[in-house]
Formats: structure tokens, sequence, C-alpha cells
């Protein structure tokens, strides 16, 4: 599991021609990364502005958000928000529930700021892989993370929605975007940053996106500008491009997830299985005698028993005394090597996924800069996500590696502070302003 920059610099090659291979025409149907088109021309010009709602579904929470766009001297935004539980249930049963639910929200929402009789624009974070052929809509290719609900797979999420909130009746809306959560990152700290070209979230699931020249997108007319791509980078090695680093344990990972054979690299990286690949590198040490002096319990045994929040705490300070408290937990009585070497692993983990990604990003900005034709690359990063936020070392071991396998670089990443619903927004807000010029 650990990489020598050499090794690191060969995945970033592999990447780049794998980008390659999805842009092209004839290359794009059997390409591991679909390379999707967002209709996304630009970042927010700033002169956009009124009220919008956010959906944002698909990542560790299920947000609702008012956004309120306006001008006085500058640009100001004033956001609200509210989280909603989405059950186990939901998330597996029928896509009818599914929005059903969804459309529930929306109008506890609504009924919540007084807004039940007004037609707001609505944006749709929605952060699953969607074909578009324009900004409002999304046919869902396949369902990844957590989601499985039955008949979403090549429908149109907008029109699902649109349908579930007709066939209540108490209220009006109007979708006019939906949105990957990178594309909401990306926008969210364009906002912020005009410089900003990619975004990338690496939480529950990890993905990318970035500002692609249109004249390289074959799957869109038109040769001027540049339109944002998503490439659904955890598909990296679907194909079998990763073999050769994919271990027992990423194996195993995958032979028990909702979606076997798919999103091979977000299964390596991403916190929904971090911490599962934590504790089955533990059974294995611990099978061998080489932890809690061959102690297994059932609890370790269990699977999702120890979490990506885990390793998060273990390698934070203080972690000894927390790895013994999580230990204890699963019952295997460890002793201080034990939670050292426990400690070691939680490392050496967390530590692969920083370096995976600091390879395909690296392959993004090379691809950046050879697109601009620059000597040296000049960009921000939008970044977003659970375990990019939550764990102590990651952000730090990112931005180093991304600098020493992309040295002719000058890369700022800034964080989404608030999330990516605003991005959906600020998409909404250009759309909706786009579509007021051409009523008028
Ligand atoms: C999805 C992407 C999403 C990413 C991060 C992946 O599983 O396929 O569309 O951007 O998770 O939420
Ligand atoms: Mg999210």
């Amino acid at each position: 599991m650990r990489f020598s920059d050499e090794t690191l610099l060969d995945i970033m090659q592999r990447f780049r021609r794998e980008l390659v291979s999805g842009l092209g025409r004839d290359t794009n149907p059997t390409a591991s990364l679909k390379m999707l088109p967002t209709f996304v021309r630009s970042i927010p010009d700033g002169s956009e502005k009124g009220d919008f709602i956010a959906l944002d579904l698909g990542g560790s929470n299920f947000r609702i958000l008012r956004v309120r766009v306006s001008h006085e001297k500058k640009q100001t935004v004033q956001m609200e928000s509210q989280i909603y539980d989405t059950p186990e249930d939901i998330m597996h049963g029928s896509g009818t529930k599914l929005f059903d639910h969804v459309a529930e929200c929306l109008g506890d929402f609504m009924q919540k700021h007084n807004i039940k009789d007004k037609k707001l624009p609505v944006g749709f974070t929605f952060s699953f892989p969607c074909q578009q052929t324009k900004l409002d809509e999304g046919y869902l290719i396949t369902w990844t993370k957590r989601f499985k609900a039955s008949g979403v797979e090549g429908m149109d999420v907008v029109k699902l929605l649109n349908k579930a909130i007709k066939k209540r009746g108490d209220y009006d809306a109007d979708i006019m975007a939906v949105v990957n959560d990178t594309v909401g990152t990306m926008m969210t700290c364009g906002f912020d940053d005009q410089r900003c070209e990619v975004g990338i979230i690496i939480g529950t699931g990890t993905n990318a996106c970035y500002m692609e020249e249109l004249r390289h997108i074959d799957l869109v007319e038109g040769d001027e500008g540049r339109m944002c791509v998503n490439t659904e980078w955890g598909a990296f090695g679907d194909d079998g491009r990763l073999e050769d680093i994919r271990t027992e344990f990423d194996r195993e990972i995958d032979r028990g997830s909702l979606n076997p054979g798919k999103q091979l690299f977000e299964k390596m990286v991403s916190g929904m299985y971090m911490g599962e690949l934590v504790r089955l590198i533990l059974v294995k040490m611990a099978k061998e005698g080489l932890l809690f002096e061959g102690r297994i319990t059932p609890e370790l045994l269990t699977k999702g028993k120890f979490e990506t929040k885990h390793v998060s705490a273990i390698e934070n300070k203080e972690g000894l005394s927390k790895a013994k408290e999580i230990l204890t937990r699963l019952g295997v009585e460890p002793s201080t090597d034990d939670c050292i070497a426990v400690q070691h692993v939680c490392t050496i983990v967390s530590f692969r996924s920083a370096n995976l990604i600091a390879a395909t990003l690296g392959g993004i900005l090379l691809r950046l800069k050879e697109n601009k034709g620059v000597a040296r690359l000049r960009t921000t990063v939008g970044i977003d996500g659970s375990l990019y936020k939550m764990h102590p070392q990651y952000a730090r071991r990112l931005h180093k590696t991304v600098r020493r396998l992309v040295p002719d670089s000058d890369v700022r990443f800034l964080l989404s502070e608030s999330g990516s619903g605003k991005g959906a927004a600020m998409v909404t807000a250009v759309a909706y302003r786009l579509a007021d010029q051409s009523r008028q």
C-alpha cells in the first residue's frame, strides 16, 4: 500500500490517458472514465442575483438550502439550510418512494420558510453519475455509494422529482439545473476565487470535475470556450488498469459492496470504505497472531464496526488513547504495542488514499497545463468532502504530494466552506439569468 513517487507518477500518466479516452467519441463508450459533459460553461461572473432553493442529495447528508443572492454594492449570499434524514429503507427501496421523500422534505422546508406559495427556481445537487444533454436534465447512469433505489437507473431524475412534486400538488417548483457535487463545489469556490477550475470531493465517495476545452469534448458540439466535465474518477480501474496495485483487502471490500466490479478507485480511497479496509487488515493480522495475541472477537469480525471516523481519531493527537478506547469496544483487549501497530495501519491506509488522489489530481493538473500551453500552471482547486475535512493529516499530505508530483505549478487548495449547495444555487442563478434574457 505504500507507493514510491515513481509508481505515483506512473498512475498519474495512466489516469491522464484514461481522461483522453473518455473524451474521444470512439473511445468513450468503453472508457472507464465517463467524462460527462455538465453544460456548465463558466464560473459565476458576479452579476447573478435572486432567491433560490438548492437540494443536495447523495453525500453524507441530505440537505435543503435557501440561497439568496443580492446586489447592494457587491454581491452577497445569504443561506439557510436544514438536514433531513434519508433512512436506509428509502435509499434501497423503490425510486418512487425515494423521490416522494425528497418532495416531502422540500414541502416541509418551504412550509417552514413560508414560501410554499412561491415558485422558486431549484438547483439540484445530485451526487451520482448522470448523462446530460442540457442543464435541467440528468439520466442516472448507475447508483454508487450507499444508494440503490429501484427503477431510477436510466431515468431522468429531474422528471422523477417533478412528478413527485406534481403528485402532491401543495406547492410548485421549477427545477432549473441538476449538478454533480464536484461541480457545485467548483462553483462555490469559483465564487470566491475566479481562478478555480477544478472541483474535488473526498467524502463518502470521491470524484472530480474540471474545465475542459470544448474542442476536446467530442460528445458536445462546438469548439469555442470551455465546459466543465465530470470525470467520475471513482470508476478509474474498472477496466482492470489498477489491478497491479489493488490488494486482497480491496478485492474483499469490492465483493461485499452494493456494486461489485464498479467504482474500484473510489473503494480504495473514499470515506465509505476506509474504516472497513483497516478492519480487514486488523482481522488478518490478528489471525496471524500479529495483533491482540491472536484474539478475534465477533465485533472485530463485524462489517462496519470500525469506521472512517475512527481512523481520523486514531491519527489525531492523543490517538493512542483513542485507539485503546476504540479497540477495547471491539473487545480485543489491546496492549500498548497493539495500539501503536493499529495507528500505523490507519496511517498506511489513509496515506495511500491521499497519495492516489494526488496522482489523479496531478493528471488533471497536467491536462490543464497542456491545454493552456503554459510552462507553469497557476490554478485553484475547490475541495469538499467529509474525509478531507475531518481527517487531521489528510489535507496536508495531499497538498504536499500534489506539489511534488506536479512541480511546475502553483496550486491553491480552497476548502468549500458552505458545501456544494451554494454552487448548485449559483448554477441555477446563471441559468435563470440566461433564461430571463432569452424570454425578453
Ligand atoms: C459518484 C459521483 C460523486 C462522488 C462524490 C461518487 O460515488 O459517482 O458522482 O461526485 O461519489 O460524492
Ligand atoms: Mg456532498
